[in-house]
């Protein structure tokens, strides 16, 4: 098999997933050492040959990192490729490159295997629409869940811990995933019904104006491999005009212009998606995008309306519907202020919080 320079868009792929995912610290380092691994494997391999200088050589020092996103899955295949490209120096195995390229390869690997298939595209994409919540926390106000397909591929806490994984709720999610949109079925005593987004749309867009409502008390944003949908974010932002709803979400946004870009417009829009941070220093993170507020899940030791405060300085309010019963969204609307510049904070509750603690330590 012969070798050659891999595409300038491969190596800025892996070292764009690699810095994302905290593997290395610096994007653009790192995409240099992959083209000169890259280039010293071919000159081991076609030492002396003419052409290296202007098919090999050339090319690679023109290589500039840019940002190139790419799934998960992708990213593995690219790795694996760079791999064989990479190794015909005896002391491959033994390079801080190679090492670097097998930890990307199996991180990618392992979370194309968490991602969900679905998003969007998936014809199967259901709501159930609760005009008035009988949830204590939320108030009686009215209230969407959005089948699971929408949950973000690299939320952390998905299967580990996600509070909507357990309890009554997680029954009601699982039974919409399970009937998919525009459909009956018995939950208990109850009917409940779906239905898909245009008429969660249409719903939305006949409550009367100043209408507090909560979008997902599970579920995320309608994606496709993590790409929040520019159109259905569209159309909820369109018939949300005049009404006040907010929603959270756990999709990527640091290194995901695509979804920075639609957060802020959507915040600026009258639609407020809070920015769901893991742990106080990921809310920091969050929170210095300025794209839109923030949250942030707090150890399950918190209780109470503590004193809390970000690494870097910011101020957390503890959600008070958590620790008060006189209090709900309805009346206290939070997370429905688009330029709050504190964060609400949640302690971690529910069946798995121990996990969920796990992660707040990280
Ligand atoms: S902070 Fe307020 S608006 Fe946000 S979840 Fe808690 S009660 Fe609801």
């Amino acid at each position: 098999m012969s070798a050659y320079l891999c595409d300038q868009d491969t190596i800025n792929a892996i070292a764009t997933y690699a810095t994302a995912h905290g593997l290395v610290a610096d994007a653009k380092l790192f995409a240099e050492l992959l083209t000169l691994q890259n280039v010293a494997s071919m000159q081991a391999r076609y030492s002396g040959r003419e052409w290296m200088q202007a098919e090999v050589i050339e090319p690679a020092r023109a290589y500039v990192y840019e940002p190139v996103e790419a799934s998960a899955a992708k990213v593995a295949e690219l790795a694996d490729e760079y791999d064989y490209q990479a190794c015909e120096t005896d002391d491959y195995k033994l390079t801080l490159c190679a090492r670097l390229v097998a930890r990307i390869l199996n991180h990618a690997s392992d979370l194309a295997a968490l991602e969900r298939k679905g998003g969007v595209g998936a014809a199967r994409l259901a709501i159930i629409w609760t005009a008035k919540s009988s949830n204590a926390k939320t108030g009686p106000i009215p209230v969407s869940t959005t089948s699971s397909e929408t949950c973000s591929p690299t939320c952390p806490f998905l299967g580990n811990g996600c509070y909507a994984e357990s309890g009554p709720l997680a029954f009601l999610w699982r039974g919409l995933d399970k009937a998919g949109p525009n459909a009956s079925w018995r939950s208990g005593v109850a009917t409940v019904k779906s239905t898909d987004w245009n008429g969660l749309c249409k719903n939305v867009a006949a409550l009367p104006d100043g209408q507090l409502w909560r979008h997902n008390q599970a579920g995320d944003l309608p994606h496709t491999s993590g790409m929040i949908s520019d159109t259905l974010l569209e159309k909820l932002v369109n018939a949300n005009r005049g009404k006040r709803g907010f929603t959270y979400t756990h999709h990527e946004v640091t290194y995901t212009k695509h979804n920075r870009a639609l957060v802020q417009w959507a915040n600026a829009n009258g639609f407020t998606i809070n920015l769901s941070g893991n742990n106080l220093k990921h809310a920091d993170q969050l929170a210095k995008l300025a794209i839109g507020p923030v949250v942030a899940v707090l150890p399950s030791t918190v209780a109470g309306p503590e004193k809390i405060q970000t690494p870097a300085g910011r101020t957390v309010r503890v959600c008070p519907a958590t620790y008060s019963d006189k209090v709900s969204c309805k009346t206290c609307q939070w997370c429905a202020i688009a330029d709050r510049d504190w964060i609400v904070g949640f302690p971690s509750h529910g069946a798995r919080k121990n996990a969920v603690d796990r992660l707040t330590k990280a």
